[in-house]
């Protein structure tokens, strides 16, 4: 098999999809796919069976669910435009808005459609500290309606609220942002028919805490009379997929570098943006074990730079490394800067592996004109 590819495993999948269920089986809360996580359609059948359906962030991705999951399709998009709105509401059964403008310049085409419309609620409730860009509540931020700015009086047809706010965070911080949500807008949640409690649960996660996830969702459940409703994109498919690689070239100054052929800007790019550092097997910090090498791409870019490891033995030109939870936000943000080819995609099946999609040079020259 040609390198690199993303290589996604079934059954780890499946495994994330079991933990997921019994969240439903033991709330009667409905999970969505967060598609802008995870966008691999040709798994969509598998994942359909364990969860309800999917969300979106605006068209496109809400006519990939629409044609791929069949089943129940959300949407949330900051602003919705006069040319996709229409198409929008005929394909979603649940629209979100993010302003009380936005409700008002289209409620009256919702209501010539079967379409259940909800409001994003900001609860200015942070739980993450370190970095901002992923924090929905931080100071000035453009997601949600706040309570100053809620508007009582044009809740009439609107039949749910919505809040996201976490990033990769356990069912404390869950607590937290709830208490918060009920402080502020409690009053409107009891004349609602679903709240739905956004992503960045790392519910699949070793040490996620899943009994206090279960006991608040029940609890809101009953206090509200509402459906709840959760839709992560990250806890879906955790750890269930790699980025397979090869060395190119090895070379040397002031430590031994190891030239990739897979791109930290264009095919992980989380790497630099969040940024972190990927795990690799059968490796370990720095000068941990006993050869430590700095991995780069081969783009043009200096600092396209995946990190520093340490292995047991001397790496060989032509050796695979295999980059870990490489499922999540590395497809759906690639790209094919400085014209790098794109990781074909690759399924396993228990032993088999079957290529689900290879790249070429037309993929690149295609975006461009
Ligand atoms: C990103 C996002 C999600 C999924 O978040 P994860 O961290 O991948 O679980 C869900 N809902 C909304 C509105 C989002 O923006």
């Amino acid at each position: 098999m040609k390198t690199p590819y993303y290589l996604i495993d079934e059954q780890l999948l499946e495994k994330n999809l079991k933990i997921l269920y019994t969240v439903k089986e033991r709330t009667g809360c409905k999970i969505l796919l967060a598609q802008k996580c995870f966008s691999m359609f040709s798994v969509y059948p598998l994942i359909a069976e364990y969860l309800d359906g999917t969300t979106a962030s605006g068209l496109y991705e809400a006519k990939l669910g629409y044609e791929e999951m069949h089943k129940e399709n959300h949407v949330f998009s900051t602003a919705y435009r006069d040319d996709e709105i229409e198409e929008i509401m005929n394909i979603c059964d649940h629209v979100v808005f993010n302003s009380f403008n936005q409700w008002q310049k289209y409620q009256n085409l919702a209501k010539q459609t079967s379409t259940s419309c909800g409001i994003r609620i900001n609860p200015e409730c942070s739980t993450q500290i370190g970095h901002e860009i992923y924090d929905p509540c931080a100071k000035f931020s453009r997601m949600g309606v706040t309570l100053e700015n809620f508007k009582e009086e044009l809740l009439e047809g609107i039949e749910g609220l919505h809040f996201h706010t976490l990033c990769e965070q356990n069912s404390d911080d869950l607590i937290t942002t709830i208490r918060a949500v009920e402080e502020k807008f409690g009053k409107y949640l009891g004349q609602m028919k679903w709240l739905n409690f956004g992503g960045g649960h790392h519910i699949t996660r070793k040490d996620y805490d899943l009994e206090k996830l279960i006991k608040i969702i029940n609890e809101i459940k009953e206090k509200y009379q509402v459906q709840v409703y959760l839709e992560p994109g990250e806890a879906v498919a955790l750890n269930a997929g790699f980025l397979v690689s090869s060395v190119l070239d090895i070379i040397h100054n002031g430590m031994a570098i190891a030239i990739m052929d897979t791109s930290a800007a264009c095919h992980m790019p989380d790497v630099l943006e969040m940024p972190y550092r990927p795990e690799i097997i059968d490796s370990a910090l720095p000068n941990v074990k006993t050869y430590t090498y700095r991995l780069g791409g081969p783009t043009c870019l200096a600092g396209d730079i995946i990190g520093d490891y340490s292995f047991d033995q001397p790496l060989q030109v032509g050796q695979q490394l295999w980059f870990k939870d490489m499922a999540i936000y590395s497809m759906v943000k690639n790209n094919t800067f400085n014209g790098m080819n794109l990781p074909s995609i690759v399924l396993k099946q228990k032993e088999k592996l079957k290529i689900i999609k290879e790249f070429n040079y037309c993929d690149f020259k295609n975006r461009l004109s």
